[in-house]
């Protein structure tokens, strides 16, 4: 194993140039960074493997691009009084060469940081509208649809043009199309010279939604919401459920829920997946909700099933 070591310290950072092996010095320099500033990190084994992973998941990625290998599936949002659906979440899935699928939680943070994820995400996007504009054809006009939005998308400078030219797909009705956010995508915002929270204003008045999912597990700074008034709100699912019966954090909860009400913001809570947690969610005055207890993510035609039987 050659031995490499990268600094980052305050903001400076440097790595060895000893190796000659420019990967695996980026891997150390990465590391160092990742952990924080005054670091020191020799390249290990364990780095070693992290970094051939990385570079196979980013292979895969260019060629899941250029093949097709994607698909969006849409898991139901619905009233917790009747378990009525009035829209859904986009979820990816990458459909490997073996035919399995693979859950974002793999890949994503690869695409984020190779950039992969601007043109996934317009993919993303592009066939969320096809799906909205299939809809239509159908009749059925009350129905909107997520996307999940990635930060390093929003840096760019770019997503709000780009969905400026998408939008016509809507007919006029881009309303239907809800952008989802994180609290990080908020405070980052802030550190871009307000250029993300600007591009979501604009977003904001073309006429998209925009929610700010996994509330409550980043800053869930009161501050950033005040200035950037999001349409809803999605409690995390840590707070909905962790494999009991009952709601895992009920205060939590009713507390997201009350601050959405008092902003005027929709709220859904996530991962909903016992009765229990639908009794207690609404007698605690959440109106809307998501997970397994009424569906998990489903293909295209499945959703559009269940949309007929409503
Ligand atoms: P998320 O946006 O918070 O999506 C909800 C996740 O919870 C999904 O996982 C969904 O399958 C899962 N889930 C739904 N109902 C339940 C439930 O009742 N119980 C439990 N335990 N889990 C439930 P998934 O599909 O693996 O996605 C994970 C994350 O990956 C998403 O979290 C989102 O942050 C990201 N992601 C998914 N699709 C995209 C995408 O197109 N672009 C970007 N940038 N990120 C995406
Ligand atoms: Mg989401
Ligand atoms: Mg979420």
């Amino acid at each position: 194993m050659e031995s490499v070591a990268a600094f980052a310290w305050n903001g400076w950072q440097a790595s060895s140039g000893i190796s000659g092996n420019l990967g695996l010095e980026y891997a150390a320099l990465y590391e160092a960074k990742r952990q924080g500033i005054k670091r020191i990190q020799c390249f290990t084994e364990n780095l070693q493997v992290q970094l051939e992973n990385h570079l196979s998941i980013e292979r895969g990625l260019r060629a899941a691009l250029a093949n097709d290998e994607f698909q969006l599936l849409l898991q139901p949002q619905w009233r917790l009084q009747d378990q009525v659906i009035f829209g859904f979440e986009a979820l990816l899935r990458w459909r490997s060469a073996s035919g399995d699928f693979i859950a974002p939680g793999e890949f994503i943070q690869v695409a984020e940081k190779t950039g992969l994820i601007v043109k996934i995400g317009e993919w993303v996007v592009l066939k969320a509208l096809s799906y909205l504009e299939t809809w239509t054809k159908m009749g059925i006009t009350d129905v909107g649809l997520a996307v999940n939005v990635s930060p390093v998308q929003l840096k760019t400078g770019h997503f709000a043009d780009f969905l400026e030219r998408a939008k016509g797909a809507l007919q006029g009705r881009p309303s239907l199309l809800e952008i989802e956010i994180t609290e990080e995508t908020l405070l980052e915002g802030h550190d871009d010279e307000l250029s993300v929270i600007k591009d979501l204003e604009r977003i904001r008045t073309m006429g998209f939604k925009i929610s700010i999912d996994d509330f409550g597990t980043g800053y869930s700074s009161l501050q950033y919401l005040r200035q950037f008034p999001a349409d809803v709100v999605k409690i995390d699912k840590s707070f909905v459920s962790t494999g009991g019966v009952c709601l895992a954090e009920p205060e939590i909860c009713r507390a997201i829920t009350m601050m959405a009400d008092a902003l005027g913001m929709g709220v859904i809570a996530e991962g909903v997946e016992t009765k229990a947690q639908l009794t207690q969610l609404i007698d605690l005055g959440c109106p809307h909700g998501q997970g397994y207890l009424v569906s998990p993510a489903v293909a295209f035609d499945e959703a559009t099933e269940l949309l007929l039987k409503r």
